[in-house]
């Protein structure tokens, strides 16, 4: 417990806080510039036991922001470099990877194991897919998105709170989340994507996990905490 003393002082966590991040399983779906962020953060703070989802090899474009990975491992699955890298944090965290593409015939064997889903992902149809998991498994999700200077978190806990689709019933997932991405943004919304996920692990109670979609235009330093409602009409969750 040495090594978290500092979560131990904060009042909010104390030592029953922290024993609940030791004993908690959390899966990152994404190792790539949310995950990176999301993945250190969670070793350091001292998640037990951490699966990773991700399908991908990394890439020289990858390193303005996935800083988890090394040059010397273009070529390689991002999900064994992600691992390397938490053990380096702290070699006693249990780590589970799944170099796949989760799909509606796959997820159940991936998820059962764990108690929060982080969002990761960089797309429209993979973020819907992990709102789609979270409501069918009744499993708390994080959620997270990040596009140049925008980001946006909320929290998902199964019909509690608004779904992903009673937010947005009209996404179109083919439509693509523009590439541009800058290292403080992605790793300002993975921050609070780790943040909500050591709350939700260790009791304490947010308005992201009580309706609320947290929105950044990091460009204007505006912050914007808005209030949303499950939608009756919702086909997935209502
Ligand atoms: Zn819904």
């Amino acid at each position: 417990m040495e090594r978290y003393l500092r979560n131990i002082a904060i009042k909010e966590i104390g030592p029953s806080g922290q024993e609940r991040i030791c004993a908690a399983r959390v899966l990152i779906c994404g190792c790539g510039g949310l995950g990176a962020g999301v993945i250190s953060t969670l070793a350091a703070a001292g998640v037990g036991h951490i699966g990773l989802v991700d399908n991908d090899v990394i890439e020289e474009s990858n390193f303005n922001r996935q800083f988890i990975h090394k040059t010397e491992d273009i070529g390689k699955l991002k999900v064994l470099s992600a691992k390397a890298r938490i053990k380096e944090i702290n070699p006693e965290i249990l780590v589970d990877t799944f170099a796949m593409r989760l799909d509606e015939t796959n997820y159940r064997d991936v998820v059962k194991d764990y108690d929060v889903i982080v969002d990761c992902f960089d797309s429209y149809r993979s973020k819907f897919l992990l709102n789609e998991i979270s409501v069918k498994t009744d499993k708390p999700l994080v959620h997270g998105g990040v596009s140049e200077f925008s980001g946006q978190v909320t929290v998902v806990v199964p019909h509690k709170t608004p779904c992903l689709k009673c937010l947005f019933p009209e996404a179109d997932l083919e439509v693509e989340i523009p590439k541009g991405n800058i290292s403080p943004v992605v790793n300002l919304v993975a921050s609070i994507e780790a943040l909500e996920a050591l709350k939700l692990i260790s009791g304490i109670v947010s308005p992201l996990q009580q309706g609320h979609l947290l929105t950044i235009d990091a460009l204007k330093m505006a912050f914007r905490l808005l209030k949303i409602n499950p939608s009756d009409q919702c086909e997935l969750c209502s």
